[in-house]
C-alpha cells in the first residue's frame, strides 16, 4: 500500500537556504501492516508522513500510495488519493474536526467525501461511532467533547472512507496515558478487522512496541 523509493526531500527556505530533510528513503508498508517511525526531533519523520499524505511533492525519488505514483499525479489527482485512499489523524485532537457540527454530522460528512476503496464496503455512521465508543455523544457538537473524545472522533473521520491506509502524527502525545491507550487499541483493531495499513510517527516506546515494525529515522535517513 506504500512503497518509497529512495526518497528525497529538501526545504528551501525564503533566503534560498536549503535543508535536507530526507535522503535516499527507501519504504514499503504492505496492507494491514503496522508501522512505527521513530526518530528524534528533527530526523525528518514528520516530512515522510506528510510526502505520503501527498500533501508535498518528493524532491526526489518516487512516493507509491495505494498504487499511484504521487509525484506523477496532478493536484486533482492528489486530491482523489486523499479522498479515497488516506486518513489522516494528527497530533492536536479536534484539528481534522467541523467543531460545531456533531459526532454524528462529522463522520457523516467524512463518509460523503471519502468514499474509500480499502477492504470491505461503507460503515454505518452509528456503527463507526459505537466501534470508537462515541455512541451516547453522537448528537454533541465535537468542540463540547473532551480531548480524548474528539481524538476517537477523529479516527472515526479518518476511518470512515474505509481508506487501506492510515497515517498518524502523534496521535496519543496530548492524551493521557489510558486514553492513549484507547486510541492505540482502536487503531489496531482498524488493523486486524479491516486490513488498515497504519503508519504511525510517535516518540512513545509504548505505542511502537504494539505495532508491527518500527522504522528508526535519523537525519533524514532510515536507520
Ligand atoms: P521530525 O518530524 O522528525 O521532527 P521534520 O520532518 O519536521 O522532523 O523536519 C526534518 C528537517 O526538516 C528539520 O531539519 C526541520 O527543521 C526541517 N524542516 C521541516 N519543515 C520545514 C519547512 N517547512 N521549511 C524548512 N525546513 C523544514
Ligand atoms: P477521555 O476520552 O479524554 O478520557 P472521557 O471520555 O473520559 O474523556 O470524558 C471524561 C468524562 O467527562 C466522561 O465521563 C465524559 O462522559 C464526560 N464528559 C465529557 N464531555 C462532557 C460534556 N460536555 N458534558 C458532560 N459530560 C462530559
Amino acid at each position: 500500500v506504500v512503497r518509497c523509493e529512495q526518497v528525497g526531500h529538501v526545504y528551501r527556505d525564503d533566503s534560498g537556504t536549503e535543508v535536507t530533510a530526507l535522503a535516499g528513503v527507501d519504504l514499503e508498508v504492505r496492507p494491514g501492516e503496522a508501522v512505527a517511525l521513530v526518530g528524534p526531533s528533527g530526523a525528518g519523520k514528520s516530512t515522510l508522513l506528510t510526502l505520503l499524505a501527498g500533501l508535498v511533492r518528493p524532491t526526489s525519488g518516487r512516493v507509491v500510495v495505494a498504487g499511484q505514483d504521487l509525484g506523477a499525479l496532478s493536484e486533482r489527482g492528489l486530491l482523489r488519493v486523499r479522498a479515497t485512499s488516506l486518513g489522516v489523524v494528527l497530533q492536536t485532537p479536534g484539528r481534522n474536526l467541523l467543531p460545531y457540527a456533531t459526532a454524528q454530522a462529522n463522520v457523516a460528512f467524512a463518509q460523503r467525501s471519502q468514499r474509500g476503496t480499502g477492504p470491505g464496503g461503507a460503515t454505518e455512521v452509528g456503527t463507526l461511532l459505537e466501534s470508537v465508543g462515541l455512541g451516547a455523544v453522537a448528537h454533541r457538537a465535537a468542540r463540547h467533547l473532551s480531548g480524548g473524545q474528539q481524538q476517537r472522533l477523529a479516527l472515526a473521520v479518518a476511518l470512515a472512507g474505509n481508506p487501506p491506509l492510515l497515517l498518524a502524527d502523534e496521535p496519543t502525545s496530548q492524551l493521557d496515558r489510558a486514553t492513549g491507550e484507547i486510541v492505540l487499541e482502536l487503531m489496531l483493531q482498524a488493523r486486524d478487522e479491516r486490513g488498515t495499513a497504519l503508519v504511525v510517527v510517535t516518540h512513545d516506546h509504548e505505542v511502537s512496541r504494539r505495532l508491527d515494525v518500527e522504522h528508526t529515522i535519523l537525519d533524514g535517513r532510515l536507520a
